[in-house]
């Protein structure tokens, strides 16, 4: 049995890298995986709902991209026989031990928002993986409205995360991003027409990847096929995903939501009620009203808060 990392998904076809030779294969999912008994602390036990988990313990597990498994080299088909734990993985798009998830922002067309950035970053967090925001486009925007810009997002940097700015059309801005893929699962995510095509045919020209611009000129209707890829790229591997308009945050209980701030960390023992405390209306609270805290991000804190709760009501 030889270890791999599945880099490729076509139809029922997966490539694998071998962990040790770097050499790419063609592999097929082994019969086994429909029937694995998870352990409870499995990492793919997260996957089924609280019932299932009672009711039944041998589960389907199908690898995914960014997997790694064992597999039988003697076989010409080179059979998955085991998918090893996960790390942590996201389902849009189907890939798991992800490192980073690159957020790439435009500064214009669409326009920058504070608000879709926050809930990216819940997503990321809540999916136990590093966010890196890449604001692109820079050059859509005076350099004064850009100078307010980068102003702004340092509070970003000062919580813990890296902010990265490029022209992707004229490559300003790449050479900040040298070490940035070095043995690292990239997953590039960001909001339709926020230049993700762009962006990495500035990183890897040799793709020729078809931009927005031309899928959006060819209007309605365009299929997206369910298959992803990881490309190599700077001594580590990139995934693409499909642009959203619009982003949804999976979380049923108000009460989970400040764990995703993760400023609010620093401040919530100085809280009256602590780590209980919903910094929404409590006495002595030490997130509201903290001037250390960006507004905005209060503002959007509150706004999902009640989002969460409503929805929870109404079930
Ligand atoms: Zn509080």
């Amino acid at each position: 049995m030889k270890k791999g990392q599945i880099v490729k998904l076509t139809g029922g076809l997966y490539s694998i890298l071998d962990a040790e030779t770097k050499v790419l294969l063609q592999a097929r999912a082994s019969g086994i995986l429909r029937h694995q008994k998870l352990d409870e602390n499995s990492s793919f036990n997260k996957q089924l709902t609280k019932r299932t988990k009672l009711d039944i313990k041998t589960v389907q597990i199908s690898p995914k991209v960014g997997d790694f498994v064992l597999y039988d080299d003697t076989d010409i088909n080179h059979s998955i026989k085991t998918v090893l734990e996960r790390q942590n993985e996201l389902t849009r798009p189907d890939v798991a031990n992800v490192d980073q998830v690159l957020i790439l922002t435009s500064v214009k067309n669409p326009n920058f928002s504070f608000n879709l950035l926050d809930q990216f970053l819940i997503l990321i967090e809540q999916a136990h993986i590093k966010p890196v925001l890449i604001v692109s486009k820079i050059d859509l925007i005076s350099e004064v409205e850009l100078a307010t810009l980068k102003d702004i997002l340092t509070y970003y940097e000062r919580i813990g995360y890296d902010v990265h700015y490029v022209n992707s059309k004229q490559k300003i801005g790449f050479d900040t991003l040298e070490d940035l893929f070095t043995d690292k699962l990239s997953v590039l995510a960001g909001q339709t027409g926020a230049g993700k095509s762009t962006f990495l045919n500035a990183l890897m020209p040799e793709l020729g990847i078809k931009t927005q611009e031309i899928s959006m000129a060819l209007g309605r209707g365009k299929h997206t096929t369910r298959h992803t890829e990881l490309y190599f790229y700077g001594g580590g591997m990139i995934a693409d995903t499909p642009g959203f308009s619009k982003l949804e945050l999976s979380i049923f209980d108000p009460n989970e939501l400040k764990d995703y701030f993760v400023e609010f960390k620093h401040y919530e023992s100085a809280c009256k009620f602590g780590t209980s405390c919903s910094h929404t209306h409590e006495p002595e609270c030490a997130i509201k009203d903290n001037p250390n805290i960006l507004l905005t991000r209060y503002q959007n804190y509150i706004k999902y808060y009640e989002e969460i709760k409503n929805k929870k009501e109404r079930y």
